[in-house]
């Protein structure tokens, strides 16, 4: 799977080697586990395809010891890869607001020892994390209209934000990087992910 990728970041080629697709995928999936393709979770959750995971790593450009927040974090396959990359000197909180994925992404984190890592909370990840804050890189994996000010103003002074930015139907993957009271914004390739959902609001 990763040969097909082609990545130019060596360090993010070598977490997407060491971290197993089929751990963060559902039994009745596994045979498409190492396609380039969104594994379907629930009606509103995937795990995103690898060459889109990739993507949103290399914005990122998580470094040793960060502090990094996710929101969406599915089954835990992107918290997995975040917490290889900033290993055992950092840390990884992540926000899932169904609470059946949580738990499963919990539980596949721990059965591969990444639990010490990456922390999974149920809840709704519009806020961020306040009381974590700051973060050295903030990703958000479901599609948001725009880039939250509760997420901008949770970023640590150069750290960045990664989200994709649209409609429900399709967006652009955007990098935000804090300079004091505002930031630089890079546009990237288009994307598509699941919507951000209110808690409490049904997906139409
Ligand atoms: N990061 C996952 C992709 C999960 S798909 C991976 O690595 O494979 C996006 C996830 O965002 C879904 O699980 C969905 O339930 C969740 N989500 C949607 N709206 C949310 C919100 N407001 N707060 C937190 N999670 C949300």
């Amino acid at each position: 799977m990763v040969d097909r990728l082609h990545l130019s970041d060596p360090r993010v080629e070598a977490a997407m080697r060491k971290v197993a697709r089929d751990a963060f995928v559902p039994a009745r999936w596994l045979s498409i586990a190492y396609d380039d393709t969104p594994v379907p979770l629930t009606e509103e959750a995937t795990v995103s395809a690898p060459h889109m995971v990739a993507l949103l790593l290399e914005a990122l450009d998580p470094r040793e010891g960060d502090h990094l927040l996710e929101i969406g974090a599915g089954m835990g396959y992107l918290a997995a890869l975040l917490a290889e990359l900033v290993g055992p000197a950092g840390r990884v909180d992540a926000i899932e607001i169904d609470p059946g994925l949580a738990s499963e992404a919990t539980q596949r984190l721990a059965a591969l020892g990444y639990d010490t890592v990456a922390h999974v909370r149920v809840g709704d990840g519009h806020e961020g994390l306040p009381e974590q804050a700051p973060f050295d890189g903030i990703v958000v994996s479901c599609a948001t209209p725009d880039l939250a000010l509760a997420w901008t103003s949770e970023l640590r002074e150069g750290g960045r934000l990664v989200a994709p930015v649209g409609s429900t139907f399709e967006q652009i993957l955007v990098t935000y990087t804090r300079h004091g009271r505002s930031g630089r914004v890079v546009q990237g390739v288009p994307c598509r992910f699941v919507p951000l959902r209110r808690a409490g609001t049904p997906h139409i």
